[in-house]
This record gives structure tokens, C-alpha cells and sequence, in this order.
């Protein structure tokens, strides 16, 4: 058997599509946030990051930054075990009531990673409810669809963001069945928002359970950065909160906020909360300071939506393709994974802008793209050069431009 070759084959493939994954060498510069280093065939060089999800630059703030040196030297490196088995420390105990009342819930639960949360609380609830049907939403991002997958429960689609393809099918299953309704509020390679409240109205007509996946929001909407769900006050209304710590708070880990029975149940049934060790404390303690700190000030999320808005608007006004987005993620249509690839390496080469080239599977084939997303540390200057530069690119390969 020439295993060597299955594998260099089906890489081969990937290079023939022009969708072959190429990781950026990177040096994050903390205080120099959205400039880092490159690594690079000619040595080292200077990038601005146009494409990071630390939204906010929460990962060199002073206070995050100070919380985990002090964790770090008080607690050690590591967790030191399972949660359950020596891992448990009170960074972890204080960091969960802090997510379960950013939220208004009872309790709230640590994974190791957003994607863990998502894949260990879903695959968890479908399974251990007999005769479960999830309903999911067309745009799900791939650690739901491993969850539910990984159920085995029957699993119904329904059509992005409608909530009147969800009611009719959730009319087609028996009154008596569980069901848990599965979504997102902002999706994050389109940059639109769910309409979580008429969700949730033919999620309660059929008696479903709500999971709201707030990857995307939590720390950048809402008055505390609870996400979408307390922006829209709709937040007691889902049964289900699974957030990350990894992208506006800037650290690392995932969780779910929910009731105090439903916590208990996934803290006690969940594999993939129960075999693996806790994150290190000073983890916890960076997310903890991130989450209290991003409660307390509007001053990140009030700038990053007003970088985002002036991002898309110069993009727009020099004819270039921006994707209609209600959110701070800024897409702008190529259409092409060669030409995608193309743009993002003259932009790397000539321009020291990096953003990453977005291909299928992420998106669907047609609309490759690049999604940006400024950050309150992008100055006018760092606009105008991303404007500029992408604008010569778009020229140099003759890309469609915009309809006036
Ligand atoms: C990134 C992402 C996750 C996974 O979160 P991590 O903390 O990075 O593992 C889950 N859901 C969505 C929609 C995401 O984009």
C-alpha cells in the first residue's frame, strides 16, 4: 500500500484548486498590535494583520497582560489535571460566574476551546435525549456540525437565517420528540446577524431548546459584551449560550452558559469536558480580566464598529466589491480561489498586508474572498494603505469592481 502517495495525491489536489493551505510565519508584537513580524524566505519582515480575530487587541492589553503574569507566578504553568481530577483551580471557578452573569444564567461552564464547546455540549445533549432532532442552521460553523455528528441524532437543515423554513420543519416532527435549534448570531465569513428573537418564537411554538453559538459577539455586542442575544435583550430566551475567550477577549477557551441543570448535566456526561486537562490558570485569569474589563468599557466596541464602518466605506468608495455585512467583519468578493491566493500573496509581497485568502470549504465556491476585520488599533493611515493597496491589486489582476 502506497500510503505516501494517497496522502501526496490528496495534497496535490488541494495545490490543482488553487485552495492549499500556506500559514504566515508570525511574530505578534504586544503593544504594536496590528503590526507584527513576518518570517519569511528573505528573513524578517514588518506586517500590518488585517485578518486577526483578537478583535479588539484584547491580547496585549495591560490588564489581561498583568493578570496572567501574576496567575503565572502564583499558580505555576499547567492546571495540573483534569477538572475533576486536581484540575479545578479558582481562576477556572471565578471565570465561569463571571460568563454565567455576562449572560443572565445560572452557570456557565470552561472547555479547552470554543470548538470543544461546541462539539462536546451538542454531541452531549442530542445524544443523551432520546429521540432528539437537532435543527441547523445552513451556515453552521463545522465544530456544531462535528457535535451533532457525532450524536448520531436525526439532524434537520434548515435555510440560513429563516425562521419560517425552521417552524415548518419543526411542525414536521412529533410534538413529544426533544429538539434543540442550533445557530449563530453573526456569522463570521458573511458578517450578517441572525434574527435570534423570531428564532426563538418557532423554537417555543414547538417546544425546542435554543443554542446560540456567540463566537463572533461576546465582548463586541451588548452593553456588557454579552453578545447579540443581550444587544437584542433577547438573551434569557436561549436555552443555550456557547461563547469563546479566544477572539474579542483575546486569550484562549470556550463555554457554555445555560442553566444550572443543564451545566451540571454536561459537566457530568461530557467527554470532551471530562477527559481532558483544565486550561492553565493563567489562562483563566486573562480571560477574566478581558471579560470584566470589556464589561465595564464600551470604549473598544464603540471604536471597533466605527473602524469597521469607515474600513467599509472607503473600500466602497474606491469601487471595491464589499459583501453587504450588518457586523464589524468586513468580506470583499473575489470569486476565484487563484485569484483569491493571488491578491493575498501581492498584498503580503508588495504591500505588508496580511490577510488570509478565504476558500472552499469555509465558503461556498464562487465566493472566495478576503474578510477583514478592522480593529480598534487600525489608524486612518493603516485604512488608507489596506484602501490603496488593494485598489492597485484589484487594477493589476483586472478583478470585477463593484457595480457604482
Ligand atoms: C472560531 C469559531 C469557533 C471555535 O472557537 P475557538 O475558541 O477558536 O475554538 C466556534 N464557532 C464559530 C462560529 C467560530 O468561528
Amino acid at each position: 500500500m502506497d500510503y505516501e502517495g494517497i496522502f501526496r495525491n490528496a495534497i496535490e489536489a488541494l495545490h490543482a484548486e488553487g485552495r492549499y493551505r500556506i500559514f504566515a510565519d508570525l511574530e505578534r508584537c504586544a503593544g504594536s498590535f496590528p503590526q507584527a513580524k513576518r518570517h519569511g524566505p528573505d528573513g524578517v519582515g514588518e506586517v500590518t494583520v488585517w485578518c486577526s480575530n483578537d478583535y479588539l487587541g484584547m491580547g496585549q492589553h495591560p490588564k489581561v497582560l498583568a493578570a496572567m503574569h501574576e496567575a503565572l507566578a502564583a499558580c505555576g504553568a499547567g492546571a495540573g489535571g483534569t477538572r475533576n481530577i486536581a484540575g479545578t483551580n479558582h481562576h477556572h471557578v471565578l471565570l465561569e460566574r463571571e460568563l454565567a452573569a455576562l449572560h443572565g444564567k445560572e452557570a456557565a461552564l470552561l472547555f479547552t476551546s470554543g470548538y470543544v464547546s461546541n462539539m462536546a455540549t451538542l454531541a452531549t445533549l442530542a445524544s443523551k435525549l432520546p429521540g432528539c432532532v437537532v435543527f441547523s442552521d445552513a451556515m453552521n460553523h463545522a465544530s456544531m456540525i462535528e457535535g451533532i455528528r457525532h450524536s448520531r441524532a436525526e439532524k434537520r437543515i434548515f435555510r440560513h437565517n429563516d425562521p419560517e423554513d425552521l417552524d415548518r420543519q419543526l411542525a414536521e416532527i412529533a410534538p413529544g420528540r426533544p429538539k434543540i435549534v442550533a445557530f449563530e448570531s453573526v456569522y463570521s465569513m458573511d458578517g450578517d446577524i441572525a434574527p435570534i428573537a423570531e428564532l426563538c418564537d418557532a423554537a417555543e411554538a414547538h417546544g425546542a431548546m435554543t443554542y446560540l453559538d456567540e463566537v463572533h459577539a461576546v465582548g463586541l455586542y451588548g452593553p456588557n459584551g454579552g453578545g447579540v442575544s443581550e444587544r437584542d435583550g433577547v438573551a434569557h430566551r436561549l436555552t443555550v449560550i456557547e461563547g469563546t475567550l479566544a477572539k474579542a477577549f483575546g486569550v484562549m477557551g470556550g463555554y457554555i452558559a445555560a442553566s444550572a441543570a443543564l451545566v451540571d448535566f454536561v459537566r457530568s456526561y461530557a467527554s470532551g469536558f471530562i477527559f481532558t486537562t483544565a486550561l492553565p490558570p493563567a489562562i483563566a485569569a486573562g480571560a477574566l480580566a478581558s471579560v470584566r474589563h470589556l464589561k465595564a468599557s464600551t470604549a473598544e466596541r464603540d471604536r471597533h464598529q466605527e473602524r469597521a464602518a469607515t474600513t467599509k466605506r472607503k473600500l466602497r468608495a474606491a469601487g471595491l466589491p464589499v459583501m453587504p455585512s450588518a457586523s464589524h467583519i468586513v468580506p470583499v468578493l473575489v470569486g476565484d480561489p487563484v485569484h483569491c491566493r493571488e491578491v493575498t500573496d501581492r498584498l503580503l509581497a508588495q504591500h505588508s498586508i496580511y490577510v488570509q485568502p478565504i476558500n472552499y470549504p469555509t465558503v461556498p465556491r464562487g465566493t472566495e474572498r478576503l474578510r477583514l476585520t478592522p480593529s480598534p488599533l487600525h489608524a486612518d493611515a493603516d485604512i488608507d494603505r489596506l484602501v490603496a493597496a488593494v485598489s492597485q491589486v484589484w487594477n493589476e489582476l483586472d478583478l470585477a469592481r463593484a457595480a457604482a
